[in-house]
């Protein structure tokens, strides 16, 4: 099964790094998997810079035809207009991004980012070419009270239950508890294997086994390379969003060898 799908480690930097910080740690990175002769056939990486370091990322990736990709960690819900402060898919996507984070668990906090804009942003996401690495998880009181798996299930199905099959292909997963994000609370492997198992199970039931088979669904919440290689010997756990230790590019390259 895991041959199916390419793990994929993302490397979410939440709002750190300027862009002279962004390129030396781009540099500094792909130096770190050159000498470890890394192959990025077998293993993606994602690096997910605040909006002001995307235009930096992307010159150094085009300049040297770096095999790494990038994306952003939020999107407006519309395509252009009065939207003070916003940043539309299409501006994104003309970046050269992969990827977009939509409902991070600290978004959906501090920002007024509910199912209904979440769904909104997918979708925005998609319709720009892009791929969605949408974050679900149960905060420490949903596992207290035993319903994590209906809840992360549940969340992943009212963002899901109106894409066509071609588009749920194109969505990536990461199951992040709240609980561990940022708390050096890692999930237990098996934790994080029913979560996963329990997503992909419901995908098939919604799209069919193609679709589930396809849909990458990594781990978030506190990964660092003393617990990944645990976590991605999991079947249905198929990489990491890593914030805490991504900021380190040794750790990051450490992550990567590893998965
Ligand atoms: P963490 O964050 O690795 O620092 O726990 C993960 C995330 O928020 O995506």
């Amino acid at each position: 099964v895991r041959a199916k799908r390419i793990p994929l480690i993302a490397g979410n930097w939440k709002m750190n790094f300027d862009h002279l910080e962004a390129t030396y740690y781009v540099q500094k990175l792909v130096w770190l998997l050159r000498d470890a002769r890394f192959d990025y056939s077998q293993c993606e990486i994602a690096l997910m810079p605040p909006f002001t370091s995307l235009r930096s990322v992307q010159v150094l990736v085009e300049a040297d035809k770096l095999k790494i990709h990038y994306g952003a960690q939020a999107v407006s819900v519309t395509t252009q207009g009065a939207f003070t402060g916003d940043v539309s898919a299409d501006m994104i996507a003309h970046l050269g991004c992969s990827y977009v984070i939509v409902g991070h668990s600290e978004r959906r906090k501090y920002h007024p980012e509910d199912d209904a804009n979440i769904v909104d942003q997918v979708r925005a996401v998609l319709a720009a070419g892009m791929q969605p690495i949408l974050c679900v998880g149960e905060s420490f009181e949903e596992r207290r009270q035993g319903i994590e798996l209906d809840f992360a299930v549940g969340q992943v199905r009212d963002v899901t239950r109106d894409l066509s099959a071609t588009e749920a292909a194109k969505l990536i997963v990461a199951y992040e508890p709240v609980w561990a994000i940022g708390t050096g609370m890692v999930a237990t492997p098996d934790t994080a294997q029913q979560a996963a198992k329990a997503i992909r199970g419901d995908i098939a039931a919604m799209f069919g086994d193609d679709v589930s088979q396809t849909v990458r669904i990594l781990y978030g919440g506190s990964v660092s390379s003393k617990n990944a290689l645990d976590l991605i010997e999991e079947p249905d756990v198929d990489g990491f969003l890593i914030g805490g230790a991504s900021l380190d590019p040794d750790e990051m390259a450490r992550i990567a060898r590893i998965t």
